[in-house]
């Protein structure tokens, strides 16, 4: 009996990990951290979509993390600005929140922990990137003397390549419709003009030319 935990939030890429875990394993829950986010609609949508297919939902409030730290995902009043590190950023957030979903998997005798985290994709996010989650995997083994594994289907893909697995999985329009990555709140295809919508419809663009040529 494999049983896994996702690291989900209602966006593009975690959903995708999670209809991706569905299949690969026999248990499968999911943990979504409540921090302030810009939008309620954001945990709204992550409770729509694990109600809609089924999986258990644990919530774990860390708001805390607004006490350390100011960026533009938490606070309203702040512009989105991009730059070679976005302001969207949230120093040490995945580092803090793979920890938090790793002591809950050990609760629930989950060895597995999913988690959306792409290096191609991650703005310049270093706890992203691939040698960050390696050494965590072994810190956390070694804080709690367990055998848990971090897992990142999601590690060297583009957004495109994201595309192209849920639409392999057959579930490309589920993932369009029902999830949410638009940083001013807005369900599906978005406000189209937010850099993270940017992101996500550029590689849907790329990803319906490759797979249909004219
Ligand atoms: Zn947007």
């Amino acid at each position: 009996m494999e049983k896994a935990v996702v690291v989900f939030s209602g966006g593009q890429d975690s959903t995708t990990c999670l209809l991706w875990a569905l299949e690969e394993f026999d248990e499968v829950e999911t943990v979504t951290f409540l921090y302030g986010q810009r939008h309620d609609a954001e945990v709204e949508c992550a409770q729509k979509i694990a109600e809609e297919l089924g999986v258990k939902q644990k919530i774990i409030h860390m708001d805390l993390l607004n006490q350390l730290t100011e960026n533009a995902l938490t606070r309203k009043d702040m512009a989105i600005e991009e730059g070679e590190i976005p302001n969207t950023y949230v120093e040490g957030r995945n580092h803090i929140f793979l920890s938090f979903a790793a002591i809950y998997a050990q609760t629930i005798g989950a060895k597995n922990i999913i988690t959306g985290v792409s290096e191609t994709e991650s703005s310049g996010y270093p706890d992203c990137r691939d040698v960050f989650i390696q050494s965590l995997n072994k810190t956390l083994n070694l804080a709690m003397d367990a055998d848990l594994k971090l897992i990142t289907p999601l590690m060297w893909k583009d957004k495109a390549a994201v595309w192209e697995m849920a639409d392999q999985m057959g579930r490309l329009q589920y993932i369009r419709e029902h999830t949410l990555t638009c940083y001013n709140g807005i369900i599906g295809d978005g406000c189209g003009e937010c850099p993270s919508c940017k992101l996500r419809n550029d590689g849907l663009q790329t990803y319906l030319q490759e797979r249909l040529p004219l």
